[in-house]
């Protein structure tokens, strides 16, 4: 019988033998490693690590956010109502500004329009599909739409943001 020496009890085993079927050590040095404790240990460590660095990357399709208070604002904006080929046009033009550490995308806005006497007359929600806003930074973004509604009766606006998405892409 062909044999060889346990790396661990000097015991003979067989020449084939992964495991002394004396001191029960596994003779591959690799498979003795991630059968020790200390191997243990490694291994789980490395699956917690890559547990929360998947969680906390941005591979979620569905990863949106719909609270944006103190993440994404919009900075600073303006509208204006004029005539077009087709009909009146309200455009509205502002800077967002992104305070979180992650490029934010897929920003749906909705800008209400209210009258001199404060009542609502318009809405117009807006997806920002090619805006990606950087980390700490900002973005200027230009909205378009056609209103049947009078000219005169725009006056004020405000802008809401209601939900956006973490950028895998930046
Ligand atoms: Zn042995």
């Amino acid at each position: 019988m062909e044999d060889k020496i346990c790396a661990i009890c000097l015991e003979h085993i067989h020449v084939n033998a992964k495991k002394c079927p004396k001191c029960q050590s596994y003779q591959n040095p690799g498979s003795r490693f991630f059968h020790s404790s200390l191997g243990q240990w490694v291994l789980t460590i490395v699956f917690i690590i890559a547990l929360f660095s998947w969680f906390d990357s941005d591979h979620f399709e569905d990863d949106i956010i719909y609270n944006l208070d103190g993440i994404l604002e919009v900075d600073k904006s303006s509208f204006k109502v004029q005539n077009s080929d087709c009909g009146i046009e309200v455009t509205i033009l502002g800077t967002i500004a992104n305070k979180s550490d992650k490029p934010l995308t897929n920003i749906i806005l909705d800008v209400e329009f209210f009258d001199a006497n404060g009542d609502p007359i318009d809405l117009i929600s807006e997806e920002l599909w090619d805006i990606t806003v950087p980390p700490k930074g900002e973005k200027r973004f230009k909205i378009s739409s056609n209103t049947s509604k009078q000219k005169i009766s725009y006056i004020k606006h405000v802008i809401t943001i209601t939900q956006a998405e973490p950028s895998g892409w930046f």
